[in-house]
C-alpha cells in the first residue's frame, strides 16, 4: 500500500482507490473500488473508474486490500478497565491507555461496553468520545437480583418497585442500554424491562441461571449475552442428570454444562430458535470467552499470541483468577463438547435468521483487547456462518445492537468514515481482518501497519 504523504495543509478529503470493498451489510463485494471520504463522512463509493475524485484529495492506493466497515466488538468492559476497577497493574494509567489503544489498532472503531462500575468520569469521557478512541456505546451498572454478582457496582433491585427506580437512574445518567445479571429474578427482570422501554432504552441480559434465556426472551429482553441456552432445550430427565452434576465455583456464571446433554435436531431447538426470530432478539454468542473458559486447559488459549504485551501483573491475575480453578480434567473433556455445540446451535440461529452479533467479553481471562474480535470472527465462521455473515455480525448487524445503524456499521454514503483496510480478501479467508492495514475513524487516518517487507 503506498499512500501520498500528509502535508501540514488541513485535509479536504480521502480517496481509498483500487482495493474490494466489503459493505458490512452482505452485499457483493465491489472489485477495483473507490470510497470517497469528506470530513468525518463516506461520501460516495463504487467503481473506482466511475469515481470523480475532486482536486486535493489524498488519495490511498488499496489495491489488493479489502475496504470494510470498522469493527464493533459489541461485548467488552472498557470502562471498567479505564477507572482501574478491573485488571490491577502497578502502572494503571499505562495500561489503560495500552488497553483502548488495542481496539482501533485491531480495526475495532466501536464498542459495546455490558457493564461498568459506574456511570462516572471515565464512562461520560468514553460517551463523549476521542479521536483516539473507539466509539462507546454502554451499560453502566449491571442490575441483579440477590446475592447479586461480585463485580464492583453491580446494583441489587431485588424486587420491580426497586428495579424500576434503579432503571430511571441509570437513564438519567445517560445510559445507553441497560444489562440485566444472572440472579435477576423474573418479576423484578419484567419490571426493568418495562422501564427500560419506557424510557428508550433496550435491555440486555445475561441470563441462564435463575431463568432460562428463553424465559428471558418471553418477558421482552432485546439481546442475550453469551449462549448461556439449555435446560429449556431438555427433557425432563435430562434436566435431573444435569442438576445431579457436582457444583462447581462459577456455575453460576459460565455453566454451559447443558450443552453436554442437548440435542439440537430437536422440536424443542427449533422452537426457541423461532421466539428468536419472532422477537427479533440479538444474540451475541461471546465465543471468545466460552472458549477461554471451556478450553481453559489448552495452553494455545490460555497464552495467545499477543499476550506478552500484558504487564506481568494482569496476566498472573489472569490465570489467578479464572473461573476453573475446581475444574477436573473430566470438565475440560466436555468443554470441548459444550463449545462445539454451542457452536452448533450458533449456526443455526444465524442461518434461520437470527440476529447473530460479534462480541468477546474482552477483558475477561485471556480475551485480549482488539485482537479477539478476530478470534470471535474465526469462532463464528468455525459455528457455520459464512464469512460474509460473521462480517455482518461483526459490523452492521452489531451497529443496529448499539443503536447506531444509521451512522456506522456500513460503508456508504452519509456513514460515519469508519473503515478498516486489511490485505487479502476475508470474504474468502475471515482470517484476512487480523492483516490490518489501515484504520480509519470519523474520516481521520487512525492506524496504520508498519510497512512490512
Ligand atoms: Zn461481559
Amino acid at each position: 500500500m503506498t499512500g501520498v504523504a500528509q502535508t501540514g495543509i488541513a485535509q479536504t478529503g480521502i480517496a481509498l482507490i483500487g482495493g474490494r470493498l466489503v459493505d458490512g451489510c452482505g452485499g457483493p463485494p465491489v472489485d477495483d473500488a473507490a470510497v470517497l471520504i469528506d470530513g468525518e463522512h463516506v461520501t460516495w463509493t463504487g467503481r473506482a473508474a466511475d469515481a470523480l475524485i475532486p482536486d486535493g484529495y489524498r488519495r490511498i492506493d488499496t489495491t489488493g486490500h479489502s475496504m470494510l466497515p470498522g469493527l464493533v466488538d459489541a461485548h467488552a468492559h472498557v470502562a471498567a478497565v479505564m477507572c482501574g476497577a478491573e485488571l490491577q497493574t502497578q502502572d494503571s494509567s499505562a495500561f489503560s491507555s495500552f488497553f483502548i489503544d488495542q481496539f482501533l489498532r485491531f480495526g475495532v472503531t466501536a464498542v459495546r461496553d455490558t457493564g461498568s462500575p459506574d456511570t462516572g468520569p471515565e464512562f461520560q469521557l468514553l460517551r463523549e468520545g476521542r479521536r483516539d478512541w473507539p466509539r462507546f456505546v454502554g451499560s453502566g451498572p449491571n442490575l441483579d437480583g440477590a446475592p447479586g454478582g461480585p463485580w464492583p457496582g453491580l446494583r441489587v433491585v431485588d424486587d420491580p418497585q426497586l428495579g424500576r427506580g434503579a432503571v430511571r437512574e441509570l437513564a438519567a445518567q445517560g445510559v445507553d442500554f441497560v444489562k440485566t445479571y444472572v440472579w435477576m429474578p423474573p418479576a423484578t427482570l419484567a419490571a426493568v424491562v418495562d422501564a427500560a422501554h419506557a424510557a428508550g432504552l433496550p435491555v440486555a441480559a445475561h441470563a441462564g441461571h435463575i431463568l432460562t434465556a428463553d424465559e428471558a426472551v418471553r418477558l421482552g429482553v432485546d439481546a442475550l449475552e453469551h449462549v448461556r441456552i439449555g435446560p429449556e432445550l431438555l427433557s425432563e430427565e435430562k434436566r435431573e442428570a444435569l442438576k445431579a452434576l457436582r457444583t462447581r465455583d462459577y456455575d453460576w456464571l459460565f455453566d454451559f454444562r447443558a450443552w453436554r446433554f442437548a440435542d439440537l435436531a430437536s422440536a424443542e431447538t427449533d422452537r426457541l430458535i423461532q421466539l428468536l426470530l419472532d422477537r427479533r432478539t440479538f444474540l451475541t454468542p461471546t465465543l471468545s470467552v466460552a472458549r477461554a473458559v471451556l478450553m481453559g486447559d489448552d495452553e494455545a488459549i490460555t497464552g495467545p499470541p499477543g499476550i506478552g504485551a500484558l504487564p506481568d501483573d494482569v496476566r498472573e491475575q489472569w490465570h489467578a483468577e479464572s473461573f476453573t480453578l475446581d475444574w477436573e480434567a473430566e470438565d475440560f473433556g466436555w468443554g470441548r463438547i459444550e463449545l462445539q455445540r454451542q457452536m452448533e446451535f450458533v449456526g443455526l440461529a444465524a442461518g434461520a435468521g437470527v440476529r447473530v452479533v460479534a462480541g468477546t467479553d474482552t477483558p475477561n481471562p485471556f480475551v485480549l483487547p482488539g485482537q479477539s474480535m478476530h478470534d470471535e470472527l474465526e469462532l463464528l465462521v468455525g459455528s457455520g456462518l459464512t464469512p460474509m455473515q460473521a462480517i455482518v455480525a461483526g459490523t452492521s448487524q452489531a451497529a443496529d445492537l448499539l443503536g447506531l445503524a444509521d451512522r456506522i456499521g456500513t460503508v456508504r454514503p452519509g456513514y460515519y468514515a469508519d473503515l478498516l483496510i486489511v490485505r487479502g480478501d476475508p470474504v474468502s479467508h475471515i482470517s484476512a481482518t487480523r492483516s490490518v492495514a489501515l484504520v480509519l475513524k470519523s474520516g481521520q487516518v487512525v492506524f496504520t501497519a508498519p510497512k512490512s517487507r
